[in-house]
Protein backbone atom coordinates (compact mmCIF):
# COMPACT_ATOMS: atom_id res chain seq x y z
CA UNK A 1 0.00 0.00 0.00
CA UNK A 2 1.25 3.11 -1.30
CA UNK A 3 1.20 6.26 0.74
CA UNK A 4 1.49 9.92 -0.24
CA UNK A 5 3.68 11.92 1.59
CA UNK A 6 2.04 14.25 4.02
CA UNK A 7 3.89 17.44 2.48
CA UNK A 8 6.17 18.24 5.21
CA UNK A 9 9.45 17.52 3.96
CA UNK A 10 11.41 19.44 6.45
CA UNK A 11 10.17 16.48 8.93
CA UNK A 12 11.61 14.65 7.04
CA UNK A 13 15.58 15.08 7.67
CA UNK A 14 15.26 14.97 10.63
CA UNK A 15 13.46 11.29 10.82
CA UNK A 16 16.41 9.92 8.66
CA UNK A 17 18.48 11.28 11.67
CA UNK A 18 15.99 9.50 13.85
CA UNK A 19 16.32 6.18 12.03
CA UNK A 20 20.18 6.02 12.67
CA UNK A 21 18.96 5.42 16.38
CA UNK A 22 15.46 3.09 16.26
CA UNK A 23 17.37 0.18 13.73
CA UNK A 24 14.59 -2.05 14.25
CA UNK A 25 12.68 -4.67 12.09
CA UNK A 26 8.74 -4.25 12.65
CA UNK A 27 5.83 -5.10 10.12
CA UNK A 28 2.23 -3.59 9.58
CA UNK A 29 -0.73 -5.20 9.72
CA UNK A 30 -1.29 -3.98 6.36
CA UNK A 31 1.79 -5.62 4.86
CA UNK A 32 4.59 -2.62 5.33
CA UNK A 33 7.71 -4.01 5.90
CA UNK A 34 10.19 -1.20 7.77
CA UNK A 35 12.74 -0.38 5.08
CA UNK A 36 16.09 1.03 5.45
CA UNK A 37 14.48 4.61 4.45
CA UNK A 38 11.26 4.56 5.75
CA UNK A 39 10.54 3.20 9.27
CA UNK A 40 7.38 2.15 10.59
CA UNK A 41 6.67 5.04 12.68
CA UNK A 42 6.98 7.04 9.76
CA UNK A 43 4.91 4.66 8.00
CA UNK A 44 1.80 4.88 10.45
CA UNK A 45 2.42 8.61 10.93
CA UNK A 46 1.91 8.94 7.36
CA UNK A 47 -1.19 7.26 7.52
CA UNK A 48 -2.95 8.60 10.14
CA UNK A 49 -1.81 12.03 10.24
CA UNK A 50 -4.18 14.46 9.09
CA UNK A 51 -3.49 17.10 6.59
CA UNK A 52 -4.19 19.66 8.80
CA UNK A 53 -1.95 17.76 11.77
CA UNK A 54 -5.49 17.53 13.91
CA UNK A 55 -5.27 14.95 16.79
CA UNK A 56 -8.19 12.87 17.85
CA UNK A 57 -8.21 15.28 20.77
CA UNK A 58 -8.97 18.27 18.67
CA UNK A 59 -5.87 20.04 19.38
CA UNK A 60 -2.75 20.07 16.48
CA UNK A 61 0.14 18.20 16.75
CA UNK A 62 3.22 19.28 15.02
CA UNK A 63 6.61 19.37 15.66
CA UNK A 64 7.67 23.15 16.59
CA UNK A 65 11.17 22.50 17.83
CA UNK A 66 13.18 19.58 18.56
CA UNK A 67 10.78 17.15 20.76
CA UNK A 68 8.42 19.94 20.84
CA UNK A 69 5.26 19.41 19.55
CA UNK A 70 2.69 22.70 19.16
CA UNK A 71 0.10 21.46 21.86
CA UNK A 72 2.65 21.96 24.17
CA UNK A 73 4.10 18.22 24.78
CA UNK A 74 7.47 17.91 25.55
CA UNK A 75 9.25 14.62 24.85
CA UNK A 76 12.60 13.36 26.24
CA UNK A 77 13.79 11.90 23.52
CA UNK A 78 12.71 11.69 19.21
CA UNK A 79 10.97 8.48 20.42
CA UNK A 80 8.80 9.78 22.78
CA UNK A 81 7.33 12.74 20.06
CA UNK A 82 6.87 9.94 17.78
CA UNK A 83 4.92 7.85 20.39
CA UNK A 84 2.81 11.13 21.06
CA UNK A 85 2.07 11.79 17.18
CA UNK A 86 0.99 7.89 17.33
CA UNK A 87 -1.21 8.21 19.95
CA UNK A 88 -2.52 11.64 18.94
CA UNK A 89 -3.33 10.69 15.31
CA UNK A 90 -4.55 7.15 15.48
CA UNK A 91 -7.71 6.61 15.14
CA UNK A 92 -10.09 4.08 16.59
CA UNK A 93 -9.87 1.06 14.71
CA UNK A 94 -6.39 2.03 14.01
CA UNK A 95 -8.27 2.80 10.21
CA UNK A 96 -5.73 4.90 8.28
CA UNK A 97 -6.43 7.70 5.67
CA UNK A 98 -6.23 5.10 2.97
CA UNK A 99 -9.01 2.82 4.67
CA UNK A 100 -6.80 -0.06 5.76
CA UNK A 101 -5.61 -0.95 9.05
CA UNK A 102 -2.35 -0.05 10.34
CA UNK A 103 -0.50 -1.70 13.25
CA UNK A 104 2.40 -2.32 14.24
CA UNK A 105 3.34 -6.22 14.32
CA UNK A 106 6.23 -7.52 16.50
CA UNK A 107 8.66 -9.11 14.27
CA UNK A 108 8.36 -12.66 14.74
CA UNK A 109 10.16 -14.48 17.09
CA UNK A 110 13.48 -15.47 16.52
CA UNK A 111 14.02 -19.24 17.69
CA UNK A 112 17.46 -20.39 17.63
CA UNK A 113 18.62 -22.96 16.02
CA UNK A 114 22.02 -23.50 18.04
CA UNK A 115 19.40 -24.09 21.72
CA UNK A 116 20.97 -27.40 23.09
CA UNK A 117 18.49 -30.38 23.39
CA UNK A 118 20.40 -32.29 26.05
CA UNK A 119 17.38 -34.76 26.80
CA UNK A 120 18.09 -36.79 29.48
ZN1 LIG B 1 0.93 17.24 20.62
ZN1 LIG C 1 0.38 -0.07 7.41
Amino acid sequence: MIIGPPGKPRKLSRKQLRKVIHMTTARCSCGFTELADESLTDHLQRAFMPEDCRGNDGQVHDETAVFTCRCGYVATAAQGLDDHFLEAFTPAGAIGRDGDKHEAAQPPERHVSQLSLDLP
